[in-house]
């Protein structure tokens, strides 16, 4: 998405002045409905103005934040860990980072590509508390996300934790490896909990973009006037996206705020039932799949990691044992139309590549799989004995690969009076 990464927040926490709480009344009790879509109830608690400390790890920031549940949270559903470590004043900031005390500084501090690569993707899930529609959350995700993984909490450092949020409902940051979500209802949407786990996989507010302005229209930013800036120091990944799931609705915190640029409101993440097309894209750069299968089908391929390319020279097969949806073939001779599968890696890498073809007498003994990277340098070739070995994964070795579109491309050059069998490729 189209999200922007929170990777910068803090830099961009120093735009936010104090804001106001005008007193709109919202619902208050847990399982209200209209608590259950809205993010933070505005008549729940003080809005106030603090210093924290910024991504550079020393420059002070002033912030505005609201007090939620104990917690400093801005921006509507993003917190800032427990209020009362919020400094008063810009010098309580920089002495709360001395040694000793134990004050802690900004809580959404990322600055990577992604903040679970370290656990590749793979994410444990500690619930202390487990609204109905957690895990077909999670379960949407993982299914649009191939790269992500969530598992049930089994002491894993790393990990998210589900607390109730007492009619409120934020991301709150992570403390010793706990990366805290805070869930106001039992029985909040799916597509609440997937946004602030969005928050969690380290996306930030469509409507915070820099370009936002283009496409909607600000009516009345209270109460939150300076929360609903704009933060040009993020990383934009993709186009605007008013279907996000990171996107708020016009009326979020009962009130209209935006519309789009048409007069029409905005029903962003409201409306969802899933990830967008927008979102589904920029999710899978930061979490890529550690595995991507090239089909010869390619409505069987995740068209933003895979993709497969053949002439019209080539046949279709259907003789069974093949992966996916069938495979093409093709007599060899000396000619170059190769069939080629395409994958898709965010960082040059080292991958190893498993070839899939459906085995019979007539294939070639030196079927040629040839291995490029993205800037289309030859990486090596290996011959394959197609007569042997079908239906299933065989290992044609391991290149280093770089960061783009690499490919592999089955040739039907080589020793005549044969076919080739294209059918899938893995890369692992
Ligand atoms: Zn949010």
């Amino acid at each position: 998405m189209r999200i922007l990464r929170a990777v910068t927040a803090l830099a961009m926490l120093a735009t936010i002045a104090a804001c106001n709480d005008d007193g709109v009344v919202a619902p208050s009790a847990a399982g209200d409905a209209a608590v259950d879509r809205g993010i933070v109830d505005p008549a729940k608690g003080p809005v106030r103005t603090g210093w924290i400390i910024g991504e550079d790890g020393r420059t002070p920031v002033k912030i505005g934040y609201q007090v939620v549940n104990g917690h400093a949270i801005y921006d509507g559903d993003v917190g800032l860990g427990p209020a009362d470590r919020i400094a008063a004043t810009a010098e309580e900031a920089v002495r709360g980072m001395r040694p000793g005390n134990t004050r802690p500084t900004f809580s959404l501090h990322y600055s990577g590509a992604s903040i679970w690569s370290d656990t590749k993707g793979v994410i444990a899930v500690r619930e202390v508390f487990s609204p109905t529609n957690l895990w077909s959350a999670l379960t949407q995700i993982e299914k649009q996300v191939p790269g992500i993984d969530f598992v049930p909490y089994n002491g894993q450092y790393r990990h998210i934790v589900v607390y109730y949020g007492n009619g409120s409902n934020y991301y709150n940051g992570c403390y010793n490896g706990a990366c805290e979500i805070y869930i106001g209802s039992a029985s909040a949407s799916k597509q609440l909990i997937m946004h602030e786990f969005g928050h969690g996989l380290g996306y930030q507010h469509e409507q915070k973009r820099c370009d936002r302005d283009s496409y909607i229209k600000m009516i009345d930013a209270n109460p939150y006037p300076d929360q609903f800036s704009t933060a040009c120091e993020w990383v934009q990944m993709g186009g605007y996206d008013l279907t996000s799931i990171m996107h708020y609705n016009s009326r979020e915190f009962g009130r209209l705020h935006f519309t789009d640029w048409n007069g029409y409101e905005v029903c962003g993440y409201w409306c969802r039932s899933d990830l967008s097309a927008g979102d589904a894209a920029a999710w899978r750069k930061l979490y890529p799949a550690s595995t991507i299968i090239v089909d010869s089908n390619n409505a069987n391929n995740d068209g933003t990691v895979a993709k497969y390319e053949v002439s019209a020279n080539w046949s279709i097969g259907s003789s069974s044992g093949y992966y996916g949806t069938g495979y093409n073939y093709a007599s060899t001779q000396a000619i170059s139309d190769p069939a080629t599968f395409w994958f898709y890696l965010p960082a040059a890498a080292t991958r190893t590549i498993d070839a899939w073809w459906v085995a019979g007498s007539n294939r070639s003994t030196t079927t040629p799989y040839i291995a490029f990277n993205a800037s289309g340098t030859k990486l090596g070739t290996v011959y394959a004995n197609q007569q042997t070995n079908g239906s299933k994964w065989n290992a044609l070795g391991s290149y280093s690969f770089s960061a783009g579109w690499n490919k592999i491309q089955l040739s039907r050059w080589t020793t005549e009076g044969y076919v080739v069998i294209a059918d899938a490729i893995r890369v692992r």
